[in-house]
């Protein structure tokens, strides 16, 4: 992952603050109150090609002296991400076979999904984009042939923005990208993939808002919240302001070994998100990408958890369990 360019202009509180993120595993430790050798694991190599990164806000989270945290558990680099598994890759779902140009990708049908940036806010170990070339598939450096390639995708009403995230580009450049997507005439719904909110909420400015008020597209904002740990009042506040500019909010969990793989994790992050005005969206099984098996849930087990959830919740608060397969239609339900 790169980190997106420093605007020329003066930065604000949350490019402050992501500018500040914590990016060694020792400093991270440190603030924990953790030693090495209480996660005998830890992979403190520095330089990493997939750093530790992780805003001090979403640090702040978690709980000191505690080695089996769940959200320490997402960002800490293992050793066991050396240990290479059949059937782990670098590309898992076939992302670079879909690419139509070199920044949009379609899969399925009626909606298209750009790689705007390849910066994150935080590093999350599991990601199945952790190899992807960000460095020459990006919207902003692809800008007008993309905006070609999506004019030309006369049945794709929908657009989503993913990354890296693209939350981390500033105002002014998502300004221009709302401007020009909404120029694309059978465009009818912007969506939004992004995890800034929950490990950044001061990313959510009055300026942000007013941009995702003004464009005529429909927005809805798919957030990326695993445990219930993640959300606070201030990740509350910021999806509030979000709702009010008129967003819909969905989330997308991944299901992840000793992080949320059991049924009251699973309820209580579902009944958790409604409370803050999230509907569950999608759990995800873990894709196969290098250095991420470790924190695979086998499919067994995944059904039971399904079973469990669908008996104990409102069926409105239980998320699609699915899968990427690649070349498949659509992501692949897993039932019970
Ligand atoms: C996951 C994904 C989507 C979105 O799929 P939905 O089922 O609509 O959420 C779209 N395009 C690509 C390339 C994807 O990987
Ligand atoms: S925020 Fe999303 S894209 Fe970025 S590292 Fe985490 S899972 Fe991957």
């Amino acid at each position: 992952m790169i980190l997106s360019s420093t605007s020329h202009l003066q930065p604000t509180q949350w490019q402050r603050e992501l500018a500040d993120a914590i990016n060694s595993p020792s400093e991270l430790l440190t603030a924990l109150d953790l030693l090495p050798r209480d996660l005998p694991d830890v992979d403190l190599a520095e330089p990493n090609p997939f750093p530790l990164r992780v805003p001090r806000y979403f640090a702040g989270l978690m709980r000191r002296g505690d080695a089996h945290d769940p959200l320490l558990a997402q960002v800490l680099p293992r050793r066991a991400e050396h240990l290479a598994r059949d059937g782990f890759g670098r590309d898992p779902v076939g992302d670079l076979d879909a690419l139509h140009d070199n920044a949009v990708l379609q899969k399925y049908g009626g909606r298209a999904l750009a790689i705007t940036t390849g910066a994150c806010a935080v590093h999350c170990r599991y990601c199945f984009r952790r190899h992807f070339p960000y460095a020459e598939q990006t919207l902003i450096r692809q800008w007008q042939a993309s905006l070609r390639t999506l004019r030309g995708l006369q049945d794709v009403h929908e657009l989503i923005l993913s990354g890296g995230d693209p939350l981390s580009l500033s105002d002014a450049r998502l300004a221009h990208l709302l401007v020009e997507v909404g120029q694309v005439a059978q465009l009818t719904r912007l969506r939004i993939h992004t995890r800034l909110p929950v490990v950044l909420p001061s990313r959510v400015t009055a300026d942000l808002c007013a941009l995702l008020r003004e464009t005529r597209l429909r927005v809805v904002i798919v957030i990326h919240v695993n445990h219930p740990n993640e959300i606070t009042p201030q990740l509350g506040g910021a999806l509030a302001q979000l709702q009010s500019a008129g967003c819909t909010l969905l989330n997308q969990s991944v299901l992840l070994k000793d992080i949320n793989d059991d049924a009251d994790t699973l309820m209580n992050l579902s009944e958790s998100l409604f409370e803050v005005g999230v509907m569950p969206y999608y759990l995800h099984m873990l894709d196969p990408v290098a250095g991420a098996a470790h924190f695979d849930v086998d499919e067994l087990q995944a059904r039971t958890l399904l079973r469990r959830i669908r008996a104990g919740l409102p069926g409105y608060l239980v998320p699609h369990l699915v899968r990427e397969v690649p070349g498949a239609a659509s992501k692949v339900p897993v039932t019970p």
